[in-house]
């Protein structure tokens, strides 16, 4: 799976990309995650991305020019079909991201980030995009953890890049609204401040089916 980031700051997310099972995933090329300079399409001598917005208000919006011409440019270049590619704006109040897009996102190809800075971008940019995504009600500086965590998520559930895969089947969110149950490793007694803390006598025991009883009825529904 392609995925591609469009951004004033390509090499923000390298250090996360660059560790642990997203390098892993990118090594055994199960992902490939390429970076793109917004500022490679200005044309001006200050590479300016920003201006001023209609109407007034705070702040700067990213400029529609460079975003479609970069979106064009890398559209043309890719091999994904179009029904199996997605160009994603990141935004505060586009459709909020969970683990049933994540799973529907690993049958495509390709997916295209455009990631925002400043007080956002040209509303015109819609009319070029797939679809808005935000990953929660709050607002950061930039697209680009917004994208890192798209990916991360979609990334971890697809085959060959998770040890074992049955603990996607069994983590928070395989299924809607349920929780994963709690879960404990050694020492089975562990001591702070005067307390002991136990793990649950019946997950020494190595009874499955009374294990399997216990973490159901622990599971918890999100709220
Ligand atoms: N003025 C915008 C608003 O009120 O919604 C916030 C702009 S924010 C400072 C700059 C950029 O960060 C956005 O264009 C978007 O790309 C990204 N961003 C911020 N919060 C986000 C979120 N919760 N989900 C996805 N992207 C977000």
């Amino acid at each position: 799976m392609k995925f591609k980031l469009l951004s004033i700051f390509p090499n923000i997310l390298d250090s996360y990309l660059d560790d642990s099972i997203i390098k892993r995933a990118i090594d055994y090329k199960i992902i490939d995650v390429t970076k793109f300079n917004l500022r490679d399409w200005t044309h001006d001598r200050h590479r300016t991305v920003d201006d001023t917005p209609y109407g007034g208000g705070a702040g700067m919006l990213m400029k529609i020019e460079p975003l479609y011409q970069a979106l064009k440019d890398i559209k043309k270049k890719s091999k994904a079909s179009p029904k199996k590619r997605k160009v994603v704006l990141l935004s505060a109040s586009g459709k909020t991201w969970n683990q049933k897009l994540a799973r529907q996102y690993t049958k495509l190809d390709e997916i295209i980030f455009i990631c925002g800075r400043y007080e956002g971008v040209d509303a015109r940019i819609k009319k070029f995009i797939d679809t808005e995504i935000s990953i929660g009600d709050y607002v950061l500086t930039g697209g680009e953890l917004p994208a890192m965590i798209i990916i991360d998520s979609i990334t971890r559930l697809l085959p060959g890049v998770l040890g074992n895969s049955a603990s996607i089947e069994e983590e928070s969110h395989s299924e809607t609204n349920i929780l994963e149950y709690p879960q404990y490793t050694r020492p089975a007694v562990f001591e702070a401040e005067g307390k002991k803390y136990a793990v649950p006598k019946i997950l020494l025991e190595g009874h499955h089916a009374k294990i399997k009883d216990w973490r159901n009825k622990k599971q918890k529904t999100k709220k």
